[in-house]
């Protein structure tokens, strides 16, 4: 083994992560970009750059794997983000999907009323009408956030579905939207899938994809956006069946928490109140993840029941028969609907924060030093594997980039190689972005064919056979 790669012990220091020094090393690290960047950004816009791109992409493809392909009772869709405005009409969007708002008269600072009540007064606000929450923030006469001045308005509805014109001369186009989330394609379709995908009840429709929502106070780095993507499943069930779906998909979705390496400490499960309920569910949990000061618990993902809710308002909008023929009992009914549905940026998000860690260390001078590591779970991270020629050199670059060719290959995973700079650094950059392990070719290499490969998690190293290198790193994949 090289003296060069033996790094000193650490200690580590538990939940290192804030919000802000997890994005620092987003964006130092070509994670996440704030959007449209050099034109000074454009607010509460995100762009995911080549790691977060690799992270997003893991994340995406677990999942379809995951409820999709290792299952045989849910297929998959990828619907339009534009669809016919009457669908949003049915489904309720254009009337209820709203934020209660208030102003202030003097600084013109626009918030969310149910936030205010909920963060500054401390009291339950969903489901709350807006004659309600005008009610409690008067009566606690709340000041401004950001001008103290008591001159807050009444709360009053905001629609938060972006609208757009399909044609040349928007006063004559007719007016669309950007789906708010990619639930409805899933019911709109639900007809075509029935007839061709040759599936019977219990059975999913399963979608990954983009939504749009104007959200009033976005932020928190990519907690809240503008722009997010969804992994939705509608899973259609007899209409007394949907209790039992309903645990069932409880259950399902804490085996994926656990499976990509969310912290169960960090995870709670929070039932909605009748009151809280949104128009279209009969019972709805959501998982909050307790992210970190001033946050607090948060909502990561949902599980709703909505019934028969969509089913029958596309049924009496679009007029056609969106009704099931059960062959077993030789009648006909409208299935009911358990949705799980998982943000796909708030579990990047969760990863992330989770995954951070800082170490006390020393530097290769025996300095004091804290090591950044991201304890990505193997699955998810976007390099499994560094090749890291000890130095730039002729004759271990040759047999460095064969070693490169055949884990990628062999493996059929994304590795890294990277042969400048110190060896030190090098580990340090690769702890930074979670690769969990780094093969260094060294001169020892070209005596006994083996490299020595490096534990991100504790630094240990062994000594492997180049010739077994895919099968071990294979294994430790597995
Ligand atoms: P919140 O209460 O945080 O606004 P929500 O209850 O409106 O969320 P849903 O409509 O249930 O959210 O959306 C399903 C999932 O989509 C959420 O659990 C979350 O993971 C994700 N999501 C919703 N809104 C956003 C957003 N603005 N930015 C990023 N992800 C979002």
């Amino acid at each position: 083994m090289t003296d060069t790669t033996i790094e000193p012990p650490t200690v580590s220091t538990r939940r290192a992560a804030t919000m802000d020094k997890v994005a620092a090393l987003c964006k130092r690290r070509g994670f996440v970009y704030p959007g449209s960047d050099i034109y000074g950004g454009l607010a509460n816009t995100w762009d995911y750059g080549p790691l977060g791109a690799e992270l997003k992409r893991n994340v995406k493809d677990l999942w379809w794997r995951t409820f999709v392909h290792r299952r045989r009772d849910v297929v998959g869709l990828d619907g339009g983000i534009l669809m016919h405005p009457r669908v949003w009409e049915a489904s309720g969007h254009v009337v209820n999907f709203n934020d209660p708002l208030v102003d202030c008269r003097t600084c013109k600072s626009r918030f969310r009323a149910d936030h205010l009540i909920e963060e500054r007064l401390g009291q339950h606000a969903e489901g709350k009408s807006p004659v309600e929450m005008t009610a409690i923030l008067q009566a606690a006469n709340l000041p401004c956030p950001n001008c103290g001045n008591r001159t807050l308005t009444d709360a009053r509805q905001f629609n938060m579905m972006f609208q757009t014109t399909i044609g040349p001369v928007s006063e004559t186009g007719t007016q669309v939207y950007l789906r708010p989330e990619t639930a409805q394609a899933m019911f709109v379709q639900y007809k075509n899938v029935l007839a061709t995908a040759r599936v019977k009840l219990p059975f999913g429709i399963a979608q990954v994809g983009k939504a749009f929502r104007n959200e009033i106070t976005p932020g928190n780095f990519i907690f809240r956006l503008l722009e997010f993507e969804q992994m939705e499943i509608e899973y259609f069930v007899k209409p007394d069946a949907g209790a039992a779906a309903f645990e069932d998909w409880l259950s399902a979705m804490r085996t994926w928490l656990r499976s990509v390496g969310v912290r169960d400490e960090h995870l709670r499960v929070r039932e909605h109140a009748k009151d809280e309920l949104s128009h279209y569910s009969s019972r709805t949990v959501d998982f909050e993840y307790a992210f970190p000061a001033p946050m607090g618990w948060k909502e990561l993902y949902g599980l709703a029941n909505r019934t028969d809710f969509d089913l029958r308002q596309h049924q009496e909008h679009s007029g056609e028969d969106l009704t099931y023929f059960d062959q077993e009992t030789n009648s006909r009914y409208l299935p009911h609907v358990i949705e799980p549905t998982f943000g796909v940026d708030r579990t990047l998000l969760v990863l992330l924060l989770d995954a951070y860690d800082e170490e006390e260390t020393l530097d290769v001078n025996g300095k004091p030093d804290i090591r950044v590591v991201l304890r990505l779970h193997p699955r998810v991270a976007p390099y499994k594997a560094a090749v890291l020629p000890l130095m730039k050199k002729p004759e271990l670059a040759e047999v460095a980039r064969r070693l490169f060719e055949r884990l990628e290959g062999e493996v059929g995973v994304l590795v890294d190689y990277d042969e400048t700079g110190n060896i030190g650094k090098r580990y340090r950059r690769q702890d930074e972005v979670g690769t969990p392990f780094c093969f260094t070719v060294d001169y020892d290499t070209l005596e006994d064919r083996a490299v020595t490969v490096r534990d991100r998690d504790d630094m240990s190293q062994v000594r492997v056979p180049i010739a077994d290198a895919p099968a071990w790193l294979r294994d430790r994949l597995a």
